[in-house]
C-alpha cells in the first residue's frame, strides 16, 4: 500500500466517533474548526453542542447579540475567534444569502477564516483538492520526510504544504486531510509517539533515522511580554444589594468587549498604594470614604504571547462611586451573566 492508501485505512479502522463527522454542513464544520484551533477535543466538543443548541446555523447566530456569543464562548479564551465568527455570519447571511462560499479562496475572504480554516471547510464540505496545515499535519510531515527546515517559517510551511499536496487523494481530500490530523492527534503524538502502530511507519524517514523527536524542527521561542495588572475590585451596597463596578473593554486590546473590573496597569509589579493612588485620583471613588478590604496574591494567567500578572484590591466605597467611561456598576449576582475573561472568572470563583 501507499503512504495515501495505509493512512485512509487506518483512519476508517481508528478515526473517534466526533460529532463534526457526522456532517459536511460548512456552518458546523467551520465552527468545530474554529473552537478546535486552540482547544483541547474533550472540551471543545462541550462548546460545539451548546453552541449548536443556542444556535443552529448562520441565520441564527447572524441575529444573535455578540453579548450572548461572548458568553458562550467564556472559557475557551482567544475570543476574538467568537468576534470573527459573530462578523463573518453577518456576512455569509447579508452578502451570501445565508450560503457559504464553495472554495477555499472564496472562504479566505471571510472575517477570521484563515488558510487552515478556508482548507478544512472546503476539502470537507465540497471535495476541494486542498491540503490543510495545523500543527498535527506539520508534525506528521516533517518526521515522514525529516524536514530541517522550521516549521513555523514561510519556506517551512510551504515544503509541508506541498508534500502534503503530493499524498492528497484528490477523490477523497477532506478525509485524507482529517486522517493526517487524527494520525498526529493519536499516534504521531509530540512526545514519544507510538511508532509501533503507527500505519506509515515503513515509510517514515525520522524513525529511520532514529530521530522522531528531533521533529519537527522550530525556530527558538521569545519569552512572552509580561504585563502588571492592579485589579480595583470596588463594591458599594445600595439598600440591600451589593453592587461592584465592571469594565467594558472597548479598546482594541486582549478581550474587547469582555467585562473586568477597573484596573491600573504598571510596568513593573508595584505595590499596592500606587494602584490606590491612581484610583482617587481618576476621581472613581468620588469623595467617599473607602476602605481597602483585601489585597489577593498574585493570579499568573498566560495568554499565547503575554503572561499577565494580576493583583485584586478590594475596595468598599460608603457611597455611590461615580462611572466613568466604560465603567458602570453591576448588581453582584448579576456579575456572572456578563461575558468574563478566564482570569476574572477564577477570581470571582476564589472569592465567592
Ligand atoms: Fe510519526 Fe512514528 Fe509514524 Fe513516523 S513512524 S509518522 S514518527 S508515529
Amino acid at each position: 500500500m501507499t503512504i495515501t492508501e495505509s493512512l485512509l485505512h487506518w483512519y476508517s479502522q481508528n478515526k473517534r466517533p466526533l460529532p463534526w463527522r457526522e456532517t459536511r454542513d460548512p456552518y458546523k464544520i467551520w465552527l468545530s474548526e474554529v473552537i478546535l484551533q486552540q482547544t483541547r477535543v474533550a472540551q471543545g466538543t462541550d462548546y460545539y453542542h451548546r453552541f449548536l443548541a443556542a444556535f443552529p446555523d448562520v441565520q441564527s447566530l447572524s441575529a444573535a447579540d455578540e453579548q450572548d456569543v461572548l458568553k458562550l464562548w467564556q472559557g475557551l479564551g482567544y475570543y476574538s475567534r467568537a468576534r470573527n465568527m459573530h462578523h463573518t455570519a453577518k456576512e455569509v447571511v447579508e452578502n451570501h444569502n445565508g450560503i457559504f462560499p464553495n472554495s477555499a479562496a472564496g472562504l479566505k475572504k471571510l472575517k477570521g477564516i484563515g488558510d487552515y480554516t478556508a482548507a478544512a471547510i472546503a476539502s470537507i464540505c465540497f471535495d476541494e483538492s486542498t491540503p490543510v496545515l495545523d500543527g498535527n499535519v506539520a508534525r506528521v510531515i516533517s518526521r515522514l520526510y525529516a524536514i530541517d527546515t522550521p516549521v513555523d517559517t514561510k519556506e517551512g510551511k510551504k515544503r509541508i504544504n506541498d508534500l502534503t499536496n503530493n499524498l492528497l487523494d484528490i477523490n477523497h481530500p477532506g478525509t485524507f486531510n482529517q486522517a493526517v490530523m487524527e494520525l498526529g492527534a493519536l499516534v504521531c503524538t509530540p512526545k514519544s509517539p507510538a511508532c509501533i502502530t503507527c500505519p506509515v511507519a515503513f515509510a517514515c524517514e525520522a524513525l529511520k533515522r532514529k530521530q522522531v523527536e528531533s521533529f519537527p524542527v522550530k525556530t527558538p521561542k521569545k519569552t512572552p511580554a509580561i504585563r502588571h495588572l492592579n485589579y480595583l475590585v470596588i463594591s458599594f451596597t445600595e439598600g440591600k444589594e451589593e453592587f461592584i463596578l465592571m469594565r467594558k473593554r472597548t479598546g482594541n486590546d486582549i478581550w474587547k468587549n469582555m467585562y473586568d473590573f477597573p484596573c491600573v496597569e504598571t510596568l513593573n509589579a508595584s505595590d499596592t498604594s500606587d494602584a490606590l493612588d491612581q484610583c482617587v485620583k481618576s476621581g472613581l471613588l468620588g469623595e467617599f470614604p473607602f476602605l481597602v478590604k483585601h489585597v489577593s496574591d498574585e493570579y499568573v494567567h498566560q495568554l499565547s504571547h503575554r503572561r499577565l500578572l494580576a493583583k485584586f484590591i478590594r475596595i468598599e466605597v460608603k457611597g455611590e462611586p461615580i462611572p466613568i467611561n466604560d465603567i458602570t456598576p453591576v448588581r453582584r449576582d448579576l456579575i456572572a451573566e456578563l461575558p468574563l475573561p478566564r482570569l476574572i472568572d477564577r477570581y470571582l470563583a476564589a472569592i465567592l
